[in-house]
């Protein structure tokens, strides 16, 4: 289960920040998720919960955003919105695609107090 993994070293950067930025304790996290990711966000949630503990995370409130997979496809020569990597393009099947989007983990904002 690499979510663990994951939302510890999630838990680290935010306490990196913490310390260069001075801010005591966070109150929600954002994360943007790329669907082409293969994070699982239940799994992160109850990651991130175990890992906040004790940290300037504790208590925190985790959102999870999900950011479409993108693709490019070279028979229809434009981008085109893929689920999973591997898939064929949506518009004309084509298998001719390149993943361009939506494999990325991101924090995307910390609401701090
Ligand atoms: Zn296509």
């Amino acid at each position: 289960m690499h979510e663990m993994s994951l939302a510890m070293s999630i838990v680290e950067t935010i306490e990196t920040e913490a310390t260069h930025r001075g801010f005591g304790r966070v109150e929600r996290v954002v994360l943007e998720i790329g669907a082409l990711a293969c994070v699982d966000p239940h799994a992160l949630t109850f990651g991130f919960d175990a890992a906040m503990r004790g940290t300037c995370c504790d208590g925190a409130e985790l959102e999870i955003l999900t950011v479409p997979g993108m693709a490019y496809c070279f028979d229809c020569q434009k981008n085109v919105e893929i689920s999973r990597k591997g898939d064929a393009c949506p518009e004309c099947g084509s298998y001719q695609i390149v993943v361009t989007g939506g494999e990325e983990m991101k924090i995307k904002s910390l609401e701090v107090c």
